[in-house]
Order: structure tokens, then C-alpha cells, then sequence
């Protein structure tokens, strides 16, 4: 934070950045802008100094005096449309020395040698002078440095001009020297008062832009976190499938879906046989291992559209949408066959891991999976006590597929 306020403090006379960096990231920031505005200056320079000319004519005559002028006249004008080229070429020659000072040097020699080639105007052209300065802090986009530069020696040149070839009294000139004194003092406050205020401006801009950076991280990590809070939420934190309640959210969904289709749905509920067993024989971790191991199973031998999840303990639920009694069965009893290869925790104690499954179809006159979920859980019971390992169906007292009897 010491750091940024660093980068962001302003030299006092020249209104720049003190950070390099930082200054030329402004520059690049208001390259095209600043370039145009030259360019603008460039053309109004050039038309001022070829417009002057006819002044020149006026009061000179075709005279020797008015050709030399003429000639300077022409090489700033010159100057000035080869910047205006350049710099249109390339903006970034906007804050470079070359080509625009060389040519405003330039044109503050022609206004100093105007004293001794048209002397008898000087009444005009010291008042034009300080515009010309005001000007030169005002309306040519430079940097400060070189504006106090070219402006002190417009100044001096300007005032030494009077003094040895303008032939007036001393008094005259230090009027002059006070006003250009003042135009420059002016000038180079409103330059560096104008420099401050566009870098604090774009200073206010990269708080602003760096304070909307954090927000939108923010916004971010949040969404992120909620994301993962919804998921948390729903999601059984053993075996990764979906809780009983994001399980029964989607199941409803896809009943309803199933009724706009008039397609059928069939509930199972399935329960790890014996599994009290294998906690007691080979500790808790054992059987959260096996809970995993056989959630894996059921999500991976299901179909896509299928969903499942844990009902609670060792009891998983599974909808199966589009699915009839005779599809589910072939289903579910495929899921049973899979289980029943799963490696047990101890295969030298020639046990198997087993399951119960019990389906039931959700009946066309139903809208809720309650009544289905229940009769899937007595047929469960049923396979229980004719045995486990078993698929039963409700509505059927004899199990439509009997499987080997555990144990
Ligand atoms: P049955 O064949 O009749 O279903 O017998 P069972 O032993 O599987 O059924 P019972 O309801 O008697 O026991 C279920 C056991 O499941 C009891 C409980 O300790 C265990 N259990 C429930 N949740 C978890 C769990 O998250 N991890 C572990 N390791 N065991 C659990
Ligand atoms: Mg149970
Ligand atoms: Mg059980």
C-alpha cells in the first residue's frame, strides 16, 4: 500500500509521476488524445505563421527584410507540418524532444529576430509575444521541462532583441520583461496545474479500476464458496453421491418430467446385507471403505439418466426414469451380480459381499415418489427374509428373479 501512494506522487514542479514506470503508463494511456491535440497545434502553427506573412508584406514592402522573414516564415511552417506528419505517423513522437522542440525553438528565433528586421512595430509585437508563450504553456502539448526551456529562451532572446536593436527606453523594456515575466509564471502554474489534475485523475481511475479488480475477485471466491456450500449440501460426504435430500429433488423432477412424457419410473432401495457384520468383525473404517466401494458400483453400473443416492447407513436409493418393471429388473439385477464380485474385506472367511435390492414401479396415478419409495422398501424386507442377495418386486410375494440365498 506504501508502495502504490510512492508510485503514485506527483513531482512538484513538473506535475509528472515520479515513477517512471507509472509516468509512462499515463502517457500511453493518453498517447492518441495528446497526439491529436498536437497535430491541431501543429496545423494552427504553421497557418499562423504563414498569415503573419501578409502582416510582413504590409508593413516591409517586397524589401530584403520582408524575404528573410519570409524565408523563416516558411522553414517554422515547414517544421510545424513535419511534425504534424510525424507525429501522425507515429503517436508515440507525442512526448519524445524530436522532431516538436527543435521547431518550436525554431519558431521562438523567428518572433526574436522579428524585433530587429520589423523594429517599428514593436508596440504590437511584444504583446504578441506573450500571448505567444501563453500559448506555447497553454496549447502545445510538451512536457514542462522543455516548455520553461523554450519559453525562457524565447524570454531572454526576446528581451535582449529589444534592448540592442529595438531602440527603446529602458523603462519599456522592463514593462516587457514584468509581462513576459507574469505570461511565463502563469503559463507554467496552468501547464503544471492541468498535468496534476489529469494524473490524479488517472490515479483515481487505477484506484477505482484495482478496487473493482478486488471486488470481482471477491464476487468470485464467494460464488466459488457458495458453490461448493450447494454442493456440500447436497452431497454424502463418504461416498460422494447425492444425499437423501438433493436425491429426492431430483427425483422428483424427473417424475414430473416423466409424467409430461407419460413415460414410467421405477424406485429401488437397496441395503448392504450383513453389514453390521463386517463393522463388528473388521472395524468401522473397513466398512466405510466397503460403502464407498459399493456406491461406486451402483453410480458406475447404472445408466447416465439414472440417479442415485444414499438413503442413510448402509441403504442406497436409486431412480430409474424410462425404465419398466422388466427394464429395471435386468438393472438392478446386474447391479447385484457386480456387488456380489466385489472383493470382500477378508476372502480367507469365504464370505461375499451382498445386497438386497427391492424395486417398485411408480404407478401412473401417483404424483409423489412416497407411496413407490415404500412398497420398494417392503419388497426389501421381503428379499431380507426369504434370504438377501436378492432383487425383489413389489407386488410380488415371489421374487420374479431369486438369486443365490447368502450364506
Ligand atoms: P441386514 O442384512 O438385515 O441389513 O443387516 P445389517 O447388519 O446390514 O443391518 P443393520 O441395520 O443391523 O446394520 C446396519 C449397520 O450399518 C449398523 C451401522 O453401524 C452401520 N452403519 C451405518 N452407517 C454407517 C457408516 O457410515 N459407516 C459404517 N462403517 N457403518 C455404518
Ligand atoms: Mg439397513
Ligand atoms: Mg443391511
Amino acid at each position: 500500500m506504501e508502495r502504490e501512494r510512492d508510485e503514485l506522487e506527483l513531482t512538484p514542479w513538473s506535475g509528472e509521476f515520479k515513477d517512471r514506470l507509472q509516468e509512462r503508463h499515463f502517457r500511453q494511456s493518453v498517447r492518441d488524445d495528446t497526439a491529436e491535440l498536437l497535430r491541431t497545434a501543429m496545423l494552427v502553427g504553421a497557418l499562423m505563421f504563414l498569415l503573419l506573412g501578409l502582416a510582413d508584406h504590409a508593413l516591409l514592402g517586397p524589401s530584403a527584410s520582408f524575404w528573410q522573414l519570409l524565408g523563416l516564415r516558411l522553414l517554422v511552417s515547414a517544421g510545424c507540418l513535419l511534425t504534424w506528419w510525424a507525429v501522425r505517423r507515429d503517436p508515440d513522437l507525442t512526448f519524445r524532444f524530436l522532431p516538436l522542440n527543435p521547431v518550436i525553438w525554431l519558431g521562438c528565433t523567428v518572433i526574436i529576430l522579428i524585433v530587429p528586421l520589423r523594429p517599428e512595430t514593436i508596440g504590437t509585437h511584444a504583446p504578441a509575444t506573450a500571448v505567444a508563450v501563453m500559448a506555447l504553456y497553454l496549447f502545445v502539448p510538451n512536457r514542462i521541462p522543455w516548455m520553461v526551456a523554450a519559453n525562457l529562451y524565447l524570454t531572454l532572446g526576446f528581451l535582449t532583441a529589444m534592448t540592442v536593436w529595438a531602440g527603446v527606453p529602458g523603462s519599456v523594456i522592463l514593462i516587457q520583461g514584468i509581462v513576459l515575466g507574469f505570461a511565463n509564471t502563469v503559463g507554467w502554474l496552468t501547464a503544471r496545474r492541468l498535468a496534476r489534475l489529469r494524473r490524479q485523475q488517472y490515479a483515481s481511475l487505477l484506484d477505482e479500476r484495482a478496487f473493482c479488480q478486488r471486488l470481482q475477485g471477491e464476487i468470485q471466491e464467494r460464488k466459488r464458496l457458495e458453490e461448493r456450500l450447494r454442493h456440500m449440501a447436497g452431497t454424502d460426504e463418504l461416498t460422494g453421491l447425492d444425499n437423501r435430500r438433493r436425491f429426492f429433488e431430483r427425483a422428483d423432477r424427473a417424475l414430473r418430467r416423466a409424467r409430461r412424457h407419460g413415460s414410467p419410473m421405477t424406485l429401488c432401495m437397496i441395503d448392504l446385507d450383513h453389514f453390521k457384520t463386517i463393522n463388528d468383525r473388521y472395524g468401522h473404517a473397513t466398512g466405510d471403505r466397503v460403502l464407498v466401494q459399493v456406491a461406486s458400483q451402483c453410480r458406475t453400473h447404472i445408466r447416465d439418466i439414472d440417479l442415485i443416492g444414499r438413503f442413510g447407513g448402509e441403504e442406497f436409493v436409486v431412480a430409474l426414469p424410462d425404465a419398466d418393471l422388466g427394464q429395471a429388473l435386468e438393472i438392478t439385477e446386474r447391479l447385484r451380480r457386480r456387488i456380489e464380485g466385489l472383493p470382500h474385506p477378508d476372502p480367507a472367511a469365504g464370505d461375499r459381499l451382498t445386497v438386497t435390492i427391492g424395486i417398485s414401479r411408480v404407478e401412473a396415478d401417483e404424483d409423489a415418489l412416497g407411496p413407490a419409495l415404500k412398497r420398494a422398501d417392503e419388497a426389501l424386507y421381503r428379499g431380507k427374509a426369504i434370504g438377501r442377495n436378492v432383487v425383489m418386486v413389489a407386488g410380488h410375494d415371489e421374487g420374479p428373479h431369486l438369486s443365490v440365498v447368502d450364506g
